[in-house]
């Protein structure tokens, strides 16, 4: 086959202890899936799942002991971070079944939904679409994933962020309202999920804005942590 320019690269994301890095097929994010950030976000707390995109080249991957740069967004004054595992698919399916989510899951990693709040809550406010909120370029910084089999006990992982040495975000992947296997069967019943794909499955609360030079680490026990500096 041929094109009619070069095609450009394939996004990817290294794989802790693996040369070889995971493709990146699609980004799908789960708005509002801790208690505490729907209170924070005005929600009532207990609602469905819904879901978002980011494009797949929105990924801003950071290998293990590196920081990623991420370049202040355009059009924003209000840049959010939101902690969040990152679920990495391995194989595909539609209609799967919460039991039967976990053989579809190659691993996880920290991620960043990055943010521009204003421009989300203008959106929200009209009723338009989120993507300028929240698919621009840079917008998913995410660590090295970690394959499934090493992290036996995520469904109870500590999840945490801290900007320039202090503590913003805290809590557990235990409070999740749609865990990460429901998350699956409610997100195939929707799309068709091939191996690559990668869902953000929704941040704890305490989301905040960050500025130029500061620097974010987010944690999830057993995961290989991310650092993100803002330039
Ligand atoms: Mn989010």
């Amino acid at each position: 086959m041929s094109f009619v320019f070069e095609p450009p690269a394939v996004a990817s994301v290294p794989v802790a202890d693996r040369a070889e890095r995971f493709p990146v097929h699609r980004i799908y994010c789960v708005g509002r899936n801790y208690v505490d950030h729907a209170l924070e976000m005005g929600g009532t707390g207990r609602e469905p799942p819904f879901f978002f995109m980011k494009p797949a080249d929105a990924v801003l991957a950071a290998a293990p002991g590196e920081t990623a740069v991420m370049p202040y967004p355009s059009l924003t004054n209000n840049l959010h971070h939101e902690i969040e595992l990152v679920v990495a698919i391995g194989k595909g399916g539609k209609d799967i079944a919460a039991a039967e989510a976990a053989s579809h899951i190659f691993g996880f990693a920290v991620g960043l939904d990055m943010t521009r709040r204003d421009l989300q809550n203008e959106m929200k406010k009209q009723g338009r679409p989120w993507s300028i909120g929240k698919g621009f370029d840079h917008s998913a910084p995410i660590g090295a994933i970690t394959q499934a089999a090493r992290v036996p006990d995520i469904a109870d992982a500590g999840i945490g962020l801290q900007v320039n040495g202090q503590d913003r975000q805290r809590s557990s992947i235990s409070k999740m309202i749609w865990n990460i296997f429901e998350t699956i069967e409610q997100l195939s019943k929707a799309w068709t999920l091939q191996a690559g794909d990668l869902i953000f499955t929704g941040t704890p609360e305490g989301v905040a804005a960050v500025t130029r030079g500061d620097v974010l680490i987010g944690h999830i026990d057993g995961l290989q942590p991310l650092q993100v500096r803002v330039e």
